[in-house]
């Protein structure tokens, strides 16, 4: 079963960074039937980061982002066939568009997530490993850096 994006008014809780790949990953579903869901370019599954993160749609930004049904990341969906999902196809769409707040790169960690100009997904920009499913590690399709919100903790 691939993973569901339940948004309540666009606001979408348990998304993740994946420690392997860097993208930003939606994982309600994440501990069944891991052989369909949550691939990571990185190898198996996604492995997530420690901070829980939370996609904000605010209504202004760049349009046109969707989750992927089978590796539940966050990508630019600009045609039906856009980004490279894990194993070379395209990703598949799950129907809830996102709009992304746009800022220009910044230190703060959550202006840091960049769009990968070769895979589509949405990644956080930094050191270390970042596997891209086009192969080697993602690639900034500009300096542009969009803007994900970490859950406070309650
Ligand atoms: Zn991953
Ligand atoms: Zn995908
Ligand atoms: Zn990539």
């Amino acid at each position: 079963m691939a993973a569901t994006v339940e948004s309540n008014g666009k606001l979408v809780r348990n998304c993740y960074r994946c420690t392997k790949c860097r993208e930003l990953f939606y994982c309600t579903d994440f501990d069944y039937d891991k052989a369909k869901t949550a691939c990571c370019p990185g190898t198996n599954t996604h492995v997530q980061g420690t901070a829980e993160l939370m996609v904000n749609d605010t209504g202004s930004g760049e349009k046109g982002w969707k989750f992927c049904k089978y590796c539940a990341a966050l990508y630019y969906a600009s045609s039906a066939t856009a980004g490279t999902c894990v194993g070379g196809g395209s990703h598949v769409a799950v129907e809830v568009e996102f709009t992304l707040t746009k800022v220009s790169s910044g230190s703060d960690s959550s202006n840091s997530w960049a769009k990968c100009g070769k895979c589509a997904c949405l990644y956080q920009r930094g050191g270390g490993t970042a596997n891209c499913a086009k192969g080697a590690s993602h690639e900034a399709a500009s300096t542009d850096s969009y803007t994900v919100n970490v859950v406070p903790k309650s």
